[in-house]
């Protein structure tokens, strides 16, 4: 397995080299005879590395992303449309080490140390080893950090990408080890476990307040999105929600910025007195919540969300080449596809089927509110009249069958697979007109994509195992 890896990672340099200059085939090839690991010092290294990840997102949300940006917002999509054309592109699997399929923190763990961990388990070993995390490398190697997220900031991904726990659950602890590690830019939802005990909408234990703590290490504080477009200074502090932060569907704009807003003031942030460079990853959780909630509609505008930081990181790396940066996601949720349907039941033929197009996706255009807001309003209890109001309202010409709204009204779920059980009936409500289907309420196998643009980004070519990106990303940090 060694031996194959530095064989992959050997085509890429050397053919550069030959194509550069005969003193770089000279000084590769001398490499190549000395030591098994010279290969490795051929890679080119980036001083920046962005990477833009979409929570619950690979090639089915990917696609999803790309046409529906171009039928209904006449925009590119730069994740497919640049990224992925033009970059280096690779496939991952995810496995934990306890299961087929895996969780946020597991996939996030491996992809930030190169390490297998269990299922919930933040960048902690089977055998209990604390692994070194990416952000952890990038810190020791003398680079600056930054974490965005709309999740919270202690959620599994960003966790896993700087912090150790036995459970992604352990909340405050990660909170006071973010304080630890210092990063110098950390933006999302999750003000709960930064407020002390007492005060209205905290969950900490203890009187701890985590946000002058972190003012008294520097960081500006914002905690809405004027206060972020306002704050200047190179470490930033960013709270914009007591919990996770909203879908893009239900997103209050004076209150809570989108993921494009906080990727340019993170990189305006980082870049500040960065002679070494800076590690910045930034999540759009939305795609896997979605996809847990079977919302297409909802997903849709995450996905363009995302995107548009996309372009922003893409904008930044034209006037900084030397960066690196790395769109993928972690899983795929939700068993997510478009396809085709009988109308009704009346007949299984061809004759009265429909294939998913342009009309089923205006119809999801026409959605404005997401199925968790739904299900929020409509309480324990749903009430026929509060469901058809809100569906009139938000779901311009979407019919509920009489099956389905039996089963919100009564709370039934549609298997033991589907795990919400309001959002994932009108999820099925959706799919019935719309072609959009969905195979499960939770996380599937499907491997990852990575698309990588910039010094590095020949690594992540090809079929590999999530461990090797936290291999290739630990080496790309180092500079080795
Ligand atoms: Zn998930």
């Amino acid at each position: 397995m060694r031996f194959f890896d530095q064989t992959l990672i050997l085509i890429a340099p050397v053919r550069r080299a030959l194509a550069v200059a005969f003193a770089g085939v000279v000084l590769a090839l001398a490499g190549c005879a000395s030591t098994g690991d010279s290969p490795a010092k051929a890679v080119q290294q980036p001083k920046n590395i962005i990477i833009l990840l979409a929570d619950g997102a690979t090639s089915t949300q990917w696609d999803f992303g790309r046409y529906s940006s171009r039928v209904l917002r006449q925009l590119p999509f730069a994740t497919t449309d640049v990224v992925f054309k033009e970059g280096a592109l690779g496939l991952a699997s995810t496995p934990p080490s306890d299961a087929y399929v895996v969780d946020s923190a597991a996939s996030a763990s491996a992809m930030s140390t190169g390490h297998k961990v269990n299922n919930f388990v933040v960048a902690v070993t089977p055998d209990g080893k604390s692994v070194p995390t990416a952000m952890e490398v990038a810190k020791a190697s003398g680079k600056r950090i930054g974490l965005v997220t709309t999740a919270t900031v202690y959620d599994a991904t960003p966790a896993a990408f700087s912090l150790h726990a036995q459970s992604r659950d352990n909340s405050q602890r990660l909170v006071d080890q973010y304080l630890a590690l210092e990063p110098d830019v950390l933006m999302g939802g999750g003000a709960d476990y930064f407020m002390p005990a007492g005060t209205a909408g905290s969950k900490r234990k203890d009187g701890k307040d985590m946000i002058a703590a972190f003012r008294a290490k520097g960081h500006a504080v914002a905690r809405n999105t004027a206060e972020l477009k306002s704050a200047t200074g190179a470490k930033l502090l960013g709270l914009f929600a007591h919990d996770d932060m909203d879908f893009e569907l239900d997103r209050d704009p004076a209150r809570e910025p989108t993921t494009a807003e906080m990727t340019a003031a993170a990189l305006k942030a980082l870049s500040q007195g960065s002679p070494n460079g800076f590690v910045l990853l930034v999540e759009n959780e939305n795609p896997d919540s979605a996809g847990h909630e079977n919302d297409a509609a909802s997903l849709m505008h995450a996905l363009w969300a995302f995107d548009d930081a996309v372009k922003v990181a893409l904008e930044f790396r034209r006037r900084n080449p030397d960066t690196l940066i790395i769109v993928t996601g972690d899983h795929e949720t939700g068993g997510f596809s478009p396809t085709y349907a009988a109308k009704d039941l009346s007949s299984l033929s061809r004759r009265n089927r429909f294939y998913s197009g342009d009309e089923h996706l205006r119809m999801l255009g026409r959605i404005t509110m997401s199925l968790s807001a739904v299900n929020e309003k409509l309480g324990r209890k749903p009430s026929g009249e509060a469901l058809d109001e809100l569906l009139s309202r938000h779901f311009q010409g979407f019919r509920l069958d009489p099956d389905l709204r039996e089963m919100i009204l009564k709370r039934q779920t549609l298997e033991r697979n589907f795990s919400r059980v309001v959002p994932n009936l009108l999820g099925r409500m959706v799919a019935r007109q719309t072609g959009y289907y969905w195979g499960t309420s939770g996380h599937t196998t499907e491997p990852i994509v990575i698309g990588a643009m910039g010094p590095g980004a020949e690594l992540f070519r090809g079929y590999q195992d999530n461990t090797d990106f936290g291999k290739h990303l630990h080496r790309l940090i180092q500079g080795k």
